[in-house]
């Protein structure tokens, strides 16, 4: 199996963390979306221990909320001792709710609303992750008002081309993210930023992008950021306690990706630091990671019903599910691949080929193209693996699809996380 938290039970069904996923389905319905929370702190607890082993103490992991967001989760990071890192006030609101502490999360974001950054001073969030020269202005008089030292970070954009999807990338110069090195403008900013009365800056972030399955651009992070670092220290006098270098580590999403050894990555990219910074003689600031997609990616799955099954002679098989782009469009938006399987029937071969077509009106509402699955009849539990990332924090209401329900399994035992959303809640908002 592609993750080693699937397996196959002895009725011949698909299991995940020791759960059948057939019996889960007929107790919540479809489509479904399963989350295996063991397997989420295992991937915690993986970064965590190669953190503490191999960088300095206050190395921490962030989560990225942005991958999968639900009150729940947020109880998992604050018992696996993860921060968080968020984007908006409705993932601070969530956080929150669920009694994660404020202190703890990373307020990121390109576009911050001023009526978001003061709701996040006022709720105490640790650090903002400062992007632009009129949110600083904000946070600075904000933080005035309210009496308090603002902690920040500045993101600055290294100029790294990572070879992932465009639409994914995220360190080069031309991004929206980010004040780029090579231009002075990044200096200039943190200068800005030393002088403000209200506000601390901690430390750099850069984030290069996402679903990256090579170290280089990494540690080719790591060489600009610290050139940079040692660079601001001689003109400025100012060291950074942290270094954030983003998430971005990719995921396994089909047989032809490489599985990567996250602790490996990380401990290399220590020894890595600390030759940089022993070359430019500063000292080895911690390092923050935020990694989203390999936290939560390969814990999840989802489950539809095969509504019918449509050949074309010649030209193409579809196979019709019962969600789609409303649940995951990751494939209308970027061809993203994936292994899919049928959890009734996993041990037949996989010599169907077709295209697997949601329910929404679009001809590109498709959640894969040339997928090889055991020969569908309608009925069967089409099941879509590593869709713990991306696909619930991106689902949408069209058509007025309610999103589906999400089922945790821990220890073997299930229990609903998130609950189907009703033809009331989709109307909720209307007035009548
Ligand atoms: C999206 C994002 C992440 C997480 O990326 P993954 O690919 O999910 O690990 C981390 N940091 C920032 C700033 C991001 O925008």
């Amino acid at each position: 199996m592609l993750h080693s938290n699937l397996s196959i039970s002895n009725t011949g069904h698909l299991m995940i963390g020791g759960a059948d996923v057939v019996e889960l389905a007929v107790k919540y319905g479809t489509p479904l979306y399963i989350i295996d929370e063991d397997r989420v702190r295992e991937n915690c607890r993986t970064y965590l221990k190669a953190l503490r082993t191999h960088l300095p103490h206050g190395s921490k992991v962030l989560y990225a909320s942005k991958a999968l967001c639900y009150a729940g989760i947020f109880k998992v990071m604050k018992e696996e001792s993860v921060c968080i890192d968020i984007v908006s006030a409705g993932e601070l609101y969530t956080a929150l709710r669920a009694g994660f502490p404020a202190e703890n999360m990373f307020f990121h974001g390109n576009s911050k609303p001023d009526i978001e950054i003061e709701y996040a001073i006022n709720a105490g969030v640790g650090h903002f992750v400062v992007d632009s020269a009129e949110e600083l202005e904000k946070i600075d008089m904000h933080a005035g008002r309210m009496r308090k030292i603002q902690k920040v970070l500045l993101r600055v954009t290294p100029n790294i081309d990572t070879h992932t999807h465009k639409k994914i990338a995220t360190g080069t110069i031309d991004c929206k993210f980010g004040t780029p090195i090579e231009t002075g403008q990044a200096e200039q900013f943190v200068k800005t930023i030393l002088a403000k009365k209200n506000v601390r800056l901690d430390g750099l972030h850069c984030h290069v992008g996402s679903q990256i399955f090579d170290e280089m651009p990494y540690c080719q992070a790591a060489e600009v950021m610290t050139d940079f670092i040692a660079d601001l220290y001689k003109k400025t006098g100012w060291m950074p306690e942290y270094l954030n270098l983003g998430g971005g580590f990719g995921v396994r999403y089909t047989e032809e990706d490489p599985a990567i050894d996250y602790a490996g990555w990380i401990e290399r990219l220590g020894e890595k630091l600390k030759t940089l910074c022993a070359e430019r003689g500063i000292p080895v600031p911690a390092l923050l990671l935020e990694p989203g997609r390999s936290i939560v990616g390969d814990a999840g799955i989802t489950v539809y019903s095969v509504t019918g099954v449509k050949e074309i002679p010649g030209h193409a098989s579809y196979v019709a599910v019962d969600g789609g782009m409303t649940d995951n469009p990751r494939y209308a938006l970027y061809e993203a691949k994936y292994t899919m399987l049928l959890a009734n029937k996993p041990k037949k071969p996989k010599n169907y080929l077709c295209t697997v077509a949601g329910r929404c009106c679009e001809s590109g509402d498709l959640l894969g193209e040339n997928i090889s699955i055991q020969k569908p009849v309608k009925g069967d539990l089409l099941t879509v693996l590593t869709t713990g990332a991306y696909n619930y924090s991106m689902a949408s209401n069209y058509n007025r699809v309610p999103r589906p329900a999400m089922v945790a399994v821990k220890e073997g035992k299930d229990f609903l996380a998130v609950r189907r959303e009703s033809f009331e809640d989709l109307i909720a908002l209307d007035t009548l």
